[in-house]
């Protein structure tokens, strides 16, 4: 079986180590949209927010009660319409939404960003509002908002937060081997903090069904593995990829891209296309299909080495993945039953020679690692 790490371009630069070590959720003390005090809602909507495991699981209690149904959707917060969608679906599913905002520490590897993951409390409140009128002005609907769950660090890991290393200690939640391929590879601790916290949530909210988003579709592999091989009692939905209008997958991690990555980040999602459009007229093995991504990939590196380095994006591609629906290992033939994902990951490297004045994103524009799939659908 051929690694789907089909090339390597350029050497991976060290990544910048933060300065601060932020291991909880702050919220803006300056808001005037959100209060502290526990039976808070965001102003002017009745979307309650909890901080507190207990407040909340009486108020679940109180919906069982009622014979209303809940369905959750985690967040770490920096909402985007990405995030919208799934509450939209949730909403039209559940009596009650609960959206969860929580940066977990335990999924961020040692040298990744959670010191300068975006947290964007105001915002989200903001969006979380319109949502609210939004959804109320809609009969189509069958519930509601019903609460953000905003906890700190201390109240998900009561025994203490785990350290982010390898072989740190603590409860742990590890499926594999799905959790150890792809972004598993290239993130070790990144699913044992997933599935860590996803379990946390759920046993916290009980939902009857919880929304994820295919954009993260080995995510979508791993929580619902866990849901099954644990014998949870919630149904996982997956909803659809929201992208830019030039095909960027929207993602919290955007922001650190700035104008000049910006332009060339479609890099990605165009690579998949370019696989997809193979399977579309009728190519079904690896070769016919990770073929001409690879070369389309090739040939806009060559491109932008041509330019000069003040004007040009240097990327590296981690991985380009033809995988089995179900297990996420690599396959050599598309079975037309059962289908197939395309995956992908590619880091944009920090720009050369940054000009005056010009827009580097947030951070000063770390090196930011894009990730994108498309499902090649069974031929029925
Ligand atoms: P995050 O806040 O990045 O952990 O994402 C929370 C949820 O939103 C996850 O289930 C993601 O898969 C989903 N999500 C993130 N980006 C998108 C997108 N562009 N379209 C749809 N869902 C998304």
């Amino acid at each position: 079986m051929k690694s789907p790490r089909m090339l390597s371009f350029l050497l991976f630069p060290k990544v910048a180590s933060g300065t601060r070590l932020c291991n909880s959720r702050t919220f803006s003390t300056s808001s005037t949209l959100c209060h502290r005090a526990a039976g808070a809602t965001i102003p002017n909507t009745s979307i309650r927010v909890f901080r507190e495991i207990s407040a909340l699981r009486q108020w679940r209690r109180k919906q069982l009660v009622d014979y209303r149904t809940v369905g959750l959707v985690p967040t770490m917060g920096a909402l985007h319409s990405g995030h919208l969608s799934l509450i939209r679906m949730a909403a039209a599913e559940n009596s009650a939404v609960v959206v969860s905002i929580y940066v977990n520490p335990t999924q961020f590897g040692i040298h990744e960003d959670l010191d300068s993951y975006p947290t964007t409390w105001d915002a989200d409140c903001k969006m979380l509002r319109d949502l609210d009128r939004e959804l109320s002005e809609d009969g189509g609907n069958l519930g509601k908002i019903a609460a953000v769950f905003a906890p700190t660090t201390a109240t998900m890991y009561p025994s203490g937060r785990p350290s982010q290393e390898l072989d740190s200690k603590g409860s742990f939640v590890t499926i594999t081997p799905v959790g150890e391929l792809l972004e598993g590879a290239s993130r070790p601790t990144f699913f044992r903090g997933v599935a860590t916290v996803c379990m946390k949530l759920f046993n916290i909210v009980s939902p009857e069904q919880v929304y994820f988003g295919q954009k993260d579709v080995q995510q979508t592999v791993v929580v619902k593995k866990m849901v099954k091989d644990f014998c949870m009692d919630t149904k996982v939905v997956i909803g659809a990829t929201k992208r830019e209008p030039d095909g960027l997958a929207l993602s919290s991690r955007n922001v650190y891209l700035g104008a000049r990555r910006r332009s060339v980040a479609t890099v990605l999602s165009k690579t998949l296309e370019a696989a997809e459009a193979a399977y579309t007229r009728g190519c079904r093995s690896r070769a016919e299909l990770l073929g001409p991504a690879n070369k389309f990939i090739e040939h806009l590196l060559k491109e932008q080495l041509q330019l000069k380095p003040e004007k040009r994006v240097l990327f590296e591609v981690d991985y380009i993945s033809l995988a089995h629906p179900d297990t996420m290992e690599e396959i050599e033939e598309i079975d037309e039953q059962r289908g197939a994902i395309l995956s992908g990951a590619v880091k944009m490297l920090p720009v050369e020679m940054p000009q005056d004045g010009e827009d580097l994103g947030l951070s000063g524009g770390p090196p930011v690692r894009l990730i994108d799939n498309i499902i090649l659908k069974a031929v029925t």
